[in-house]
């Protein structure tokens, strides 16, 4: 240890570039310019949209959504990806942390009043390989700042899942039909429900799981995640 740290106590870091940074900081400037958060959204998906357009050409097609609106803070790009390769991939849980005061944010200026939240399950297979569920990572963090309680173990995951990055949009869709299963629970019925995951790309996951939360009663379903890409 060196001699004068107890001087200048603990050093804060950038979660993405290990900079240093201020107190109560958790990007640096730099960092945080390169993230592009999604200014106008599709109100149906999130994908950010022009500003002229209220819905992207994959949703004005579509038909039946089984759920209300998917919110996310940005695009899968720049920082923004890495800090969530970062926590997916690389071990750094405390990204969740992060994630979930933006979705916070995001969630405020939606003003969008949700009873429960609960998050996308992981096989336990892929548990096991990360030690930590990153979708309840994030869960976790955003009940504690928004005092929003978090239904543990809603879903289980029955279907050991292809890869989605590997599927055509088609075939992602097809993929995750069955691969959940919901737990009956009586204190859903007829709220609002936000299932929270780290990154949303097809919303294939996400209306598989309001499905479910639909059919054992919830009320409205949302999905917020940090990245839409
Ligand atoms: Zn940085
Ligand atoms: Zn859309």
């Amino acid at each position: 240890m060196d001699k004068f740290d107890f001087l200048f106590g603990e050093n804060f870091t950038c979660y993405n570039c290990d900079d240093e940074i201020l107190e109560g900081e958790y990007l640096c400037k730099d960092c945080y310019s390169k993230i592009n958060f999604i200014a106008h959204a599709c109100k149906r998906c999130g994908e950010q949209v022009n500003e002229y357009s209220s819905y992207c050409d994959k949703c004005k097609e579509r038909k039946n959504f089984c759920f209300e609106k998917c919110i996310s803070v940005a695009n899968l790009q720049g920082v923004a990806r890495s800090l969530v390769y970062k926590l997916k991939f690389g071990g750094k849980r405390y990204i969740a942390y992060l994630f979930a005061h933006f979705i916070w944010e995001k969630l405020r200026q939606e003003k969008i009043d949700i009873d429960y939240l609960c998050y996308v399950p992981v096989s336990l297979k892929r548990l096991k390989e990360r030690g930590y569920n990153q979708a309840r990572e994030i869960a976790l963090h955003l009940s504690k700042i928004s005092n929003i309680p978090v239904k543990e173990n809603l879903f289980l995951k029955i279907k050991d899942t292809a890869d989605q990055t590997t599927l055509t949009r088609e075939d992602r869709f097809k993929n995750m039909s069955g691969a959940f299963f919901a737990l009956e629970d009586k204190d859903i019925k007829g709220k609002t429900i936000a299932i929270i995951d780290d990154v949303i790309t097809t919303t294939a996951t996400v209306s598989e799981l309001s499905k479910l939360l639909k059919r054992r009663g919830a009320g409205k379903v949302y999905a917020l995640s940090f990245c839409h890409g």
